[in-house]
């Protein structure tokens, strides 16, 4: 049985201190309204090493696990759901340099990340092929010592504001799928980029979702994260760590929504009792704890998986499933109990549910995170 470490339950207690330190209602209604990033927040978290706390040491990260980030990222999404988001997401595609990235490549552009001066963002789904499949139009040619770039990725979290683009590329594109495609690095400002922000959207509406275009963007070769042909593998592997983290995420919003819940039922009257007291209320509780307690150990046992050995694919796409799930049902009761005050936005739990639908959604669909499970049952079919 995985049980949290003397180390990681200090992390955890940290992280939530913080939340409940610095993340203010009023604020983040005010901010999720005006669809801003929760800037002031970001920088105090990475100053206490909260940012890339997986990164490596020597990139300014904190040498942990993806535990602690898991940890971290449930803490701050039960405290406030869009907050935590934006806050979690910071160092979205960070991954990829940290684990595949050359050292150059790390010691460059990881500590701004680390350090709240950049926020950095991962671009892979072009919005003609689905993000799951190696068939990305976006072609790098090569040019002498750069690649020349140019295609469109979708639906880029932090695009309007990243300083830099992880981006999943075709750079040989005679090659069979699979080894067509590699990761290159690209800077906000690099002439030929263009950014269009997508607007408004349902949930998690303190970051930026943005269309990215490439128009013969140059990009130096040593610009390349991990090994040309190996964009899928690596993209893949990101995935896993990315699928984990929404987990953690996706239980942090369920928790949260909970606790809100919990904490009305104990108070609210009709039919002179409590509605804690109805049976059918209890039985209700009963069941969002039933889900949130199943979420949390598939995400805890996932994230430990990945920092022993991380070469279990379908670990990492079922905790997705079950906690996207999970959210989704545990935030939709919540707002139930509430009744038509779980509606208002001031009670908080319209914004995560709203919030826990894009779980349901980035990072690859749900059709392709059941692919990987049943690839794993099934193994290769004739
Ligand atoms: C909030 C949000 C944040 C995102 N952030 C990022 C980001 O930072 N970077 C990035 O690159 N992308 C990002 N994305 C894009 C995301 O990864 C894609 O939206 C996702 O992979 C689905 O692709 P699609 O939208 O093209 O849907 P489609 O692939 O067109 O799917 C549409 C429908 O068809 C179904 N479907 C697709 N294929 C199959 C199949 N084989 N069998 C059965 N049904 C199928 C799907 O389940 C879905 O219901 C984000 C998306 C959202 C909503």
């Amino acid at each position: 049985m995985f049980e949290l470490t003397r180390s990681q339950k200090e992390v955890q207690k940290a992280a939530r201190e913080f939340a409940k330190g610095e993340f203010d209602k009023d604020q983040a209604i005010e901010l999720e309204k005006t669809n801003q990033f929760p800037a002031k927040i970001w920088k105090k978290a990475a100053d206490l090493g909260f940012i890339g706390i997986h990164f490596p040491e020597e990139f300014s990260g904190g040498g942990l696990g993806l535990v602690e980030n898991c940890l971290v990222a449930e803490e701050f999404c039960r405290k406030d759901s869009t907050t935590g988001l934006a806050l979690t997401n910071a160092a979205l595609g960070g991954e990829c340099l940290a684990d595949f990235g050359s050292g150059e490549l790390g010691e460059k552009y990881l500590p701004p990340v680390a350090e709240g001066e950049i926020l950095c963002a991962g671009a892979f789904c072009d919005p003609g092929a689905h993000a799951a499949w190696p068939n990305t139009d976006t072609l790098a040619i090569e040019a002498g010592t750069d690649f020349v770039l140019t295609g469109e990725k979708c639906y880029v979290i932090n695009g309007v504001t990243a300083g830099f683009f992880i981006v999943l590329c075709q750079t040989d594109p005679a090659a069979r799928p699979a080894k067509s495609l590699s990761l290159l690095l690209v800077e906000s400002g690099s002439p030929g980029l263009m950014i269009e922000s997508q607007g408004r959207t349902l949930g998690m509406g303190m970051s930026s979702l943005a269309m990215v275009r490439f128009q013969d963007v140059t990009v130096p070769r040593t610009n390349l994260v991990g090994k040309r042909g190996k964009g899928f593998t690596l993209y893949e592997r990101y995935l896993n760590a990315k699928r984990i983290t929404a987990s953690a995420q996706a239980l942090g919003i369920a928790q949260g929504a909970f606790d809100r819940a919990l904490a009305y039922v104990k108070q609210r009257e009709q039919f002179d009792r409590k509605i804690a007291q109805f049976e059918v209320t209890q039985h209700k509780l009963a069941d969002m704890a039933v889900q949130i307690e199943l979420a949390r150990s598939i995400t805890y046992r996932a994230a430990a998986e990945y920092d022993s050995s991380g070469k279990d694919a379908a670990l990492p796409a079922m905790a997705r499933v079950a906690t996207g799930r999970a959210a989704f049902a545990v935030t939709d009761e919540a707002i139930q109990l509430f009744g038509g005050y779980g509606y208002m936005t001031e009670q908080e739990v319209e914004r995560f549910y709203r919030d826990a639908k894009a779980l349901e959604l980035f990072g690859s669909g749900g059709s392709h995170r059941k692919k990987v499970i049943s690839k794993s049952l099934l193994g290769r079919l004739s």
